[in-house]
C-alpha cells in the first residue's frame, strides 16, 4: 500500500515538473521571439550605418519584413508544439496509440516498431500544414518559392519513402537491442546509432542528396582553374567541387561542406554561384575549406557522440522508472515491453531542454564560423569574402539587426555586422 502510494505521488510530481518545464521552455522561446520581433520592427526605416552605402533601403526592409512574418509564425507553431506534447503525453495520445496498437498487433517487436511508425508519421501528418504554408505562403509572398505543387509531392513521397526504408530496420534494431542486450543496453545502442550517424554522413553526398537535386561539376572554364588552384593550395582534391540545382525549389542562395574522407565534398547552390564574381567564388570556397582544415566535421561529430552517450544514458535510467511512464500520461504494457514507449517520452520530453542548451552549441557553430572566415581571409581576401556574404544575406532576406539575445540563443551563423567586422578589419 505505502509502496503504491509512494510510486502515486512521484507520478504526480513528474507529471507537474514536466508542466512546468514546457511552461517555462515556452515562455521563454515566446519571450526570445518577442524581442527579435521588437527589435528587428523598430530597426526596419533605417539601413544600418555601416552598411548605409552596401544595402538599399528597399533590401534592409524586405529583410526585416521577411523575418517578422517568420518569426510571428514560429509563434503560432511554437503555441502548437506545445498543445501537441500536452495532447501526446498529460492527455493520454501516446497511451490511447499503444493500447490501440496493443489491440491490433499484441505485445511484441512488431507492435513496438509499429508505434514508433505510427507515431512519426502521425506527427508528420501534424506538421504538415505548418510546412506548407511556410513554403506555398510565406516563401511565395517575398518571391523565394520555387517548388511547384508536384515536385513538392514528389520530394515527400522521396523522403517519407527514404524514411521508412532507413528508418524501419533503424528502429526494428534497436528496439531488439533495448529489450536483448541487458542492463547495458544504452551503451550497446549508442555505438549502433553512432554507426549509423557515421554511414549516413558518408553515403549522404554521393547516394541521399542526388535523389533531390542533381549535383554536377563547374563548367566555367575560367572558375574552374582558380578553383582547382585554390584547392591544391589548400592540399584538397579538385574533384570535390560541385554545383547543385538549389533554384528548382527556392531562390535562397547557399554553399555548404560536407562528407569526410573520400566522400567529402563542397556544394554550391547555382543560385549562389550565378551572382559571384570569379574572387568571391574563391573567398567562399575557402571559407569552405577552412571548415574541413580546422576539423568541424570531426569536433561536431565528438560533441554529438558525447551528448547521445548522455542521452542514451538518461533514457537506460528513465526507461526503468514507473513515474517516467504514468507521470507523463502513459500506462505502461504490464507484461510486454515499454522501450518503444520510453523512447518516444524521452523524444517529446528531449526538447525542453533544447533552449537551455542551444545556446552552447550555437556559440561552437558561430566560433567555427568565424575561424573558417579567418581562413578565407588568409587564404584569398577579405573584400571579396564581405562582398560575397552580402550578397548571401540579400539574397536570404537575412536581418541586418537581430535582437543580440536572439542571436545568441539561435543562430548558427554570426549576424552580417558582426561577421563582416571581423573579416574586414583582419582583411586585406
Ligand atoms: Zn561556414
Amino acid at each position: 500500500m505505502t509502496a503504491s502510494f509512494s510510486s502515486i505521488s512521484t507520478s504526480l510530481i513528474t507529471s507537474v515538473v514536466f508542466a512546468l518545464a514546457l511552461i517555462a521552455s515556452v515562455l521563454l522561446k515566446f519571450w526570445l521571439a518577442t524581442r527579435q520581433i521588437r527589435h528587428v520592427a523598430q530597426h526596419r526605416g533605417e539601413v544600418p550605418r555601416a552598411f548605409a552605402e552596401k544595402v538599399s533601403r528597399a533590401a534592409h526592409q524586405k529583410a526585416a519584413d521577411y523575418t517578422l512574418a517568420k518569426t510571428r509564425f514560429g509563434l503560432i507553431e511554437l503555441a502548437w508544439g506545445a498543445a501537441v506534447t500536452l495532447g501526446w503525453t498529460l492527455l493520454g495520445g501516446l497511451s490511447v496509440l499503444n493500447l490501440t496498437l496493443n489491440q491490433w498487433l499484441g505485445q511484441g517487436l512488431m507492435q513496438q516498431v509499429g508505434l514508433l511508425v505510427a507515431f512519426v508519421l502521425i506527427n508528420g501528418l501534424i506538421d504538415l500544414p505548418f510546412t506548407l504554408y511556410q513554403t506555398f505562403v510565406i516563401e511565395q509572398r517575398f518571391g523565394f518559392n520555387r517548388t511547384s505543387a508536384k515536385l513538392w509531392l514528389q520530394d515527400f513521397a522521396k523522403s517519407t519513402g527514404l524514411g521508412l526504408i532507413l528508418g524501419v530496420p533503424l528502429a526494428t534494431l534497436v528496439l531488439w537491442m533495448m529489450g536483448a542486450t541487458g542492463t547495458l543496453w544504452w551503451l550497446w545502442t549508442w555505438c549502433v546509432w553512432m554507426g549509423f550517424n557515421v554511414l549516413m554522413l558518408l553515403v549522404y553526398p554521393s547516394w541521399i542528396a542526388p535523389l533531390f537535386n542533381k549535383f554536377q561539376p563547374l563548367e566555367n572554364q575560367e572558375i574552374k582553374d582558380r578553383v582547382a588552384k585554390l584547392m591544391a593550395r589548400c592540399g584538397f582534391t579538385s574533384n570535390g567541387f560541385f554545383v547543385m540545382d538549389g533554384s528548382r525549389r527556392s531562390a535562397h542562395a547557399n554553399a555548404y561542406f560536407t562528407g569526410f574522407g573520400a566522400s567529402k565534398r563542397v556544394v554550391f547552390y547555382d543560385t549562389l554561384l550565378a551572382q559571384l564574381s570569379p574572387p568571391e567564388v574563391d573567398a567562399v570556397l575557402a571559407h569552405e575549406l577552412g571548415h574541413f582544415k580546422r576539423r568541424h566535421i570531426v569536433k561536431r561529430l565528438v560533441s554529438m557522440f558525447a551528448m547521445s552517450l548522455l542521452g542514451f544514458f538518461a533514457l537506460g535510467w528513465l526507461s526503468q522508472q514507473l513515474w517516467f511512464f504514468t507521470g507523463l500520461g502513459v500506462l505502461p504494457n504490464l507484461s510486454g515491453q515499454n522501450d518503444a514507449l520510453a523512447l518516444l517520452l524521452f523524444m517529446l520530453v528531449l526538447p525542453l531542454v533544447g533552449p537551455f542548451v542551444g545556446p552552447f552549441f550555437t556559440l561552437m557553430s558561430r566560433r567555427h564560423e568565424f575561424e573558417a572566415d579567418a581562413y578565407a581571409v588568409a587564404q584569398t581576401s577579405g573584400n571579396d569574402l564581405a562582398t560575397a556574404l552580402l550578397k548571401l544575406y540579400k539574397d536570404n532576406a537575412s536581418t541586418l539587426t537581430p535582437d543580440p539575445l536572439y542571436v545568441k540563443f539561435y543562430y548558427s551563423h554570426p549576424p552580417a555586422n558582426e561577421r563582416l567586422g571581423r573579416i574586414l578589419s583582419a582583411g586585406t
